[in-house]
């Protein structure tokens, strides 16, 4: 088979898995379990955001602020949810065997993050390559274990490295390339204000670090 046409099937799949991504958000994404925070634990955010409340000059027995402490902690809980999960619960019974080659893509993963210098969101995209030795992994799986890593306190150089090395562990294939692209709150509603600024981080591991033919057609996929 010539290379021209195993990429052409390689990027009819990689439409469909793009097409398929807005299911994932939907669906799995939303519907994934975590554990509760610990007892009492949730009652402490509670007055945690009361006394913030106070702190900043507002008056948390007002009739709009009086439910929000209770709502900003069940929040908060939602959003570092990734504490309370493991990969390994969410990739169990989805690897399967496969006789797979060639880079494995999913594009455009959408991303929600919480920095961690400021508590305040960056939001962008993840991709997510890599090479099957024996095992691939379900798609949807893939945009989990973005969101185990990203519902935490982050900055995004580790959030782009926690995701490629959980992968390489789990699937232990001959490579992972991640990157990732977003925008953070914390430049764009304070500090330099920079509005359009994007930044974007990678990881790449095995085969996508050492064989050069492999990254480049890793970056023209991307480009697609
Ligand atoms: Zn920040």
């Amino acid at each position: 088979m010539t290379k021209n046409i195993r990429r052409a099937g390689l990027i009819d799949r990689l439409t469909m898995l793009r097409t398929h991504n807005s299911e994932i958000e939907t669906e799995d994404r939303l519907a994934r379990h975590a554990e509760p925070l610990p007892p009492g634990q949730l009652g402490k955010l509670t007055k945690v955001y009361r006394d913030l409340l106070d702190a900043i000059g507002e008056d948390s027995t007002r009739e709009g602020l009086v439910r929000t402490p209770a709502r900003a902690a069940r929040a908060m809980e939602f959003l570092t949810q990734g504490y309370r999960q493991s990969v390994e619960e969410i990739v169990n019974n989805a690897i399967f065997d496969s006789d797979a080659s060639e880079i494995i893509l999913v594009k455009d993963i959408e991303l929600y993050s919480l920095c961690e210098h400021h508590l305040l969101p960056f939001i962008g995209r993840a991709h997510v390559a890599y090479i099957p030795n024996g095992k691939v992994i379900g798609l949807s799986k893939v945009a989990r274990i973005v969101d185990v890593f990203a519902r935490r306190l982050q900055i995004q150089e580790n959030l782009t490295t926690q995701i490629a090395e959980s992968l390489m562990k789990c699937l232990e294939p001959g490579g992972v390339a991640v990157v990732v692209e977003a925008k953070h709150l914390c430049m764009m509603m304070r500090g330099v204000e920079k509005q359009n600024s994007l930044m974007k981080t990678s990881c790449l591991l095995g085969s996508f670090k050492d064989d050069a033919r492999t990254r480049s057609e890793f970056l023209s996929l991307l480009k697609e």
